[in-house]
Parts: C-alpha cells; sequence; structure tokens
C-alpha cells in the first residue's frame, strides 16, 4: 500500500522509515477517515522473546550509570519531544482521532514528565531509620529493578509510553513497550524521536528501548516472562483480568492502569456555571474516550432543573467534526466496535428506563468513520449500563435527595479510577475527601475527572488496578527498595533483646 502524502510526510518529519509503514500484514485505520493508513510487519512471540533477552542485557549496563546521568539522557528526550510536538501531535490526531489541542496536549504531557523525571534523578532517596542496636546504622536503598514491559492502550498512544519510560530510565530499567495495535505509528515515531536523544546522549547501552509492534499475542510474552521484573499495562479491565493473574502467578510486579467509571456529585451549593463547564469537557472531551471521562453525574434535586436542561443544550449544540479539518470539539470514535458498545449501552439506558438525548450517528466522512453524537442519558436509578464503563461519550445523569446515600451510590460500582464533587460547602468537600468519601485514586473539587497533571501520582483502586503512575513517589514502582543494617561497633547485639551465645 502506500501512504497518503500528509502521513508520510509526517513520518519522514519524525524520523520514522516510511517503508516500515507500507509492506507488512497489519493493516492500520485512522479513525478520522476510516480509512487504512498503513500496513505494518508484526513481531512474533519469537521476535519479543528475544527482545527480552537483548533488554536483559541492556539493563545490567544501563543500572551502573548513576542516576544523575540518566536523567541526562531524559533531559535530551524531553527537548526531542520539544522539537517535534506539533509533529506528533499532529500524528496522534490522525491515529487516534483527537483535535489538535488534545494532541498536542498529550505530547506536552511527555514533556512535563519528562522534567519531572530529570528531577527526579537526583532525588531517588531512601530513609534513614531510627536503630535499637547501639553501635549500628539502617537505612533504605533503592535500586534498579530490571526489564519494564510497557503495554499501552489507543487512547493516550504516546503520554503513557512517557509516564512509564521517564521514569524507567531515570531509575535505571530498560524498557520493551508494546503500544496498542490500533496506534502503532505513533509509537514508531516515538521510538525515532527516543533514537536522536539516545545519539546525542551516547553513554546508553544497545537496546535499552525496544518497541514491539503487535496484538495481544505480542504483549503476552512479556506478560509471562519471568525475565521481566515490571508489567506497567494500561487498558480495559477486561485485559487487566487477564494479565494481572499471570504477572502474580510468576511473582512478577505490576501495575495495572485499568478502566474508570467515574462520577461527579452535584450539591446543591455548587457554582453550576463553573459545574456545567467541567461536565461538560469532563464527559464530552475525547469523544468521551479518556480512562477519566465523566460517566454518571448524580445531581442533587433541589438544583437539577437549573443545570441539567442547560446541559442537555451544551450536549445538543456541541459540534462534531473531523479534527484535522475543522474547530470541533468532538472527534470520532475508533471504530465500529467502539460505536456498537455505544449503541448497546444506549438500547440498554432505553430498556431500564433512560431518556436518552442524541447519541446518533453522523454522517461525516466516509461509511468506515464513526463520528457520533455525545449521549446524556437521564437515568431513574443507577442500574444496567451505568455500573460499567462503556469507553464512548455517554453520560448518565441522575437526581439524588441525601448525601450520605449518594456517597454509598457513587462508590457502587466496580471502577474506581477518578471522581469529583461541585460544592462550596466545606463539610461535604471534607467528607468526599475523607476515608467514607469517594473511594478513587483521584477525587477532585470543583474541577472534572479528567485532566490529570503530571506532578500527582496518577491510578486507581478496585478495577481501575491499583496502580500508580506518572508524579509523586511513582517511582518507587519502577524501583527495588533494600533495607541495610550496618553494624559499626565490637558488639553484635542481636534485635529484640534476643540472645544466641556460642563459647
Ligand atoms: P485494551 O484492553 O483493548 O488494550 C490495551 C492494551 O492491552 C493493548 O496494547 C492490547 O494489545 C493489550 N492486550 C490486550 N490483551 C492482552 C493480553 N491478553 N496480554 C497482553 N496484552 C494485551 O484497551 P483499549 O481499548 O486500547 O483502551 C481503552 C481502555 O483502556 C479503557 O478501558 C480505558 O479506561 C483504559 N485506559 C485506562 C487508563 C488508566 O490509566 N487507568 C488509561 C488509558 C486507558
Amino acid at each position: 500500500m502506500s501512504l497518503a502524502p500528509e502521513t508520510r510526510s509526517l513520518l519522514e518529519a519524525l524520523g520514522v522509515d516510511a517503508a516500515r509503514t507500507t509492506a507488512g500484514t497489519m493493516p492500520s485505520f485512522s479513525p478520522v477517515t476510516g480509512e487504512e493508513i498503513a500496513a505494518l510487519t508484526p513481531d512474533t512471540p519469537e521476535t519479543a522473546a528475544a527482545a527480552v533477552a537483548r533488554a536483559k542485557e541492556a539493563f545490567k549496563a544501563w543500572r551502573l550509570v548513576p542516576a544523575p546521568k540518566r536523567g541526562e539522557l531524559v533531559r535530551l528526550l524531553g527537548e526531542e519531544l520539544r522539537a517535534d510536538k506539533v509533529a506528533l501531535g499532529k500524528l496522534v490526531s490522525i491515529e487516534a482521532g483527537k483535535s489538535p489541542s488534545e494532541g498536542q496536549g498529550e505530547v506536552q504531557e511527555m514533556i512535563d514528565i519528562c522534567d519531572f523525571a530529570v528531577g527526579l534523578s537526583r532525588q531517588l532517596y531512601g530513609l534513614t531509620i531510627a536503630t535499637e542496636r547501639p553501635g549500628h546504622r539502617m537505612m533504605e536503598t533503592w535500586h534498579p529493578l530490571g526489564v519494564v514491559g510497557v503495554i499501552t492502550a489507543f487512547n493516550f498512544p504516546v503520554a503513557v509510553w512517557a509516564w512509564n519510560s521517564a521514569l524507567a530510565f531515570v531509575c535505571g530499567d530498560a524498557v520493551i513497550w508494546k503500544p496498542s495495535e490500533k496506534t502503532p505509528l505513533t509509537a514508531l515515531a516515538c521510538e525515532a524521536i527516543l533514537a536522536r536523544a539516545l545519539a546525542r546522549f551516547g553513554a546508553a547501552p544497545e537496546n535499552l528501548s525496544q518497541v514491539l509492534i503487535g496484538a495481544g499475542d505480542v504483549g503476552n510474552v512479556l506478560v509471562e516472562s519471568p525475565d521481566v521484573a515490571l508489567i506497567s499495562a494500561t487498558g480495559s479491565t477486561r485485559m487487566g483480568r487477564i494479565v494481572g493473574p499471570k504477572v502474580a502467578a510468576r511473582f512478577g510486579r505490576s501495575i495495572l492502569e485499568l478502566g474508570g467509571n467515574n462520577a461527579g456529585i452535584v450539591c446543591p451549593s455548587a457554582d453550576l456555571d463553573m459545574t456545567l463547564r467541567a461536565v461538560a469537557f469532563g464527559a464530552m472531551g475525547t469523544a468521551g474516550q479518556r480512562c477519566t471521562t465523566m460517566r454518571r453525574l448524580f445531581v442533587h434535586e433541589s438544583v437539577y432543573d437549573a443545570l441539567v436542561p442547560r446541559l442537555i443544550k451544551a450536549y445538543a449544540s456541541v459540534t462534531v467534526g473531523n479534527p484535522l479539518e475543522t474547530q470541533a470539539l468532538v472527534g470520532p470514535l475508533i471504530d465500529r466496535q467502539a460505536f456498537d458498545a455505544m449503541q448497546a449501552a444506549l438500547a440498554a439506558a432505553r430498556a431500564a428506563g433512560g431518556t436518552v438525548h442524541g447519541g446518533a450517528r453522523e454522517a461525516i466522512g466516509s461509511d468506515a468513520a464513526y463520528y457520533v453524537h455525545p449521549a446524556l442519558v437521564e437515568m431513574p436509578e443507577q442500574a444496567g449500563p451505568v455500573l460499567e464503563e462503556t469507553f464512548a461519550p455517554i453520560l448518565y445523569v441522575m437526581k439524588y435527595s441525601d448525601f450520605d446515600a449518594v456517597l454509598e451510590a457513587h462508590n457502587a460500582v466496580g471502577a474506581g479510577l477518578s471522581s469529583s464533587i461541585f460544592t462550596l460547602d466545606l463539610r461535604e468537600m471534607e467528607t468526599f475527601l475523607s476515608a467514607r468519601g469517594s473511594d478513587c485514586g483521584i477525587a477532585n473539587v470543583n474541577i472534572g475527572t479528567s485532566g490529570a497533571e503530571i506532578g500527582g501520582a496518577f491510578g486507581g483502586e478496585k478495577e481501575t488496578g491499583g496502580g500508580r503512575e506518572s508524579g509523586s513517589d511513582a517511582w518507587k514502582g519502577y524501583m527495588r527498595r533494600a533495607t541495610n543494617t550496618i553494624n559499626f561497633s565490637r558488639e553484635l547485639p542481636l534485635a529484640q533483646g534476643v540472645t544466641f551465645d556460642i563459647d
């Protein structure tokens, strides 16, 4: 096949050998047009196993490079990303269907995590701990962990790799990345960008970072390999149910970043203008294809009529269109499967007594592209499809009267990723953030559920998998900890006063 001129020139500008993307058996499609845009040669379980062996060797050398020096590689990666921000952002738009602003925002997130990781490379510190034994010192040291297998979802095709790799590199680990089979081109572009940073850096071992193209069978090699110390897997809860037990069975370490069913609670005192804007972006942005997309909204009965009709109006007027040719706020769904899942959820919602506003397919571009109008569904109660994540722009809206009951309802779903409360009432706010409040990994006040910054640890509880990536102390997941006790005395006192005297 031949590449469209725009895709070809973008790949060339980013340094990807176009020949690698045209001669293979694995087609890649753009959701913007629905057309096949590339044909790649996938990896096989054998080539994936060979990559693991190479990464193991690279790790042995990289772990010996001082951490601040490792940080220099990530600093250079950040520089290269700055230079390629527009081009890479555009490729994200082509491959994942994001608006230019969201595509470039994703690259900015990569730059931000590089900056964070550079600083971190001088802060990988452990504690010194008081010891009960005289003449002793106890401390923690942190060491590189090994080979990190990064498996990523289509909807953040480049940022999630950067979250993991920037930390893994400064922590002294080698990385093998298995991107989504739906977004291989952006992965090859990242590989080329990193290659430029590695060339400037000069001192990294070969195969410090490798990309495997393919589907779950290729990722499975990483999942099952005892030589991959950490699997960081981002995707559906369905995938996590397969991957998690397999890694656990070999006592590997995993960071699972799985599905969300994120909710907002709108309280009587909420600033409704602000709430309206926050909900609109949180629920419709990225065509509902963020793990943190707002999917449920509980509105207090006293403000329901002041907010929900305005929200329905905002839904009716939102623009849907080709993200490369228009200024539309909502782009396409990734593929037909996503469209079918959305329609099935809307049918189930209707059957459960829901009133559906929007949700119809829009005739934009070819038959193979799936553009839909976002749907707002007024539900009588939280039941049926409301309990599950459907990866599409559907917001289920429910009325509540009692604060304690709405907290219960908020937490009564399988996923536990992101959550928001809209209130000016201190008691409601603090309760939502307290031990009996939101059970999610992310709990926000007066902002939406999506759009997290890299400085905080990112991830969620329950069926979201429990993993944390990105900021705060998430780096600890990429290193191994040793507790060291050093005796600088002439005695050998045992802990807990135990005696064991030999002559
Ligand atoms: P998906 O689960 O279909 O695929 C994700 C990745 O897992 C892909 O690379 C896929 O090839 C791989 N995979 C699938 N089965 C595998 C197996 N058995 N072994 C190894 N690898 C396997 O998800 P998707 O459709 O690409 O992405 C959407 C989902 O991802 C949503 O559920 C969304 O909420 C979730 N997501 C979560 C986060 C988060 O941080 N919590 C971020 C982005 C997306």
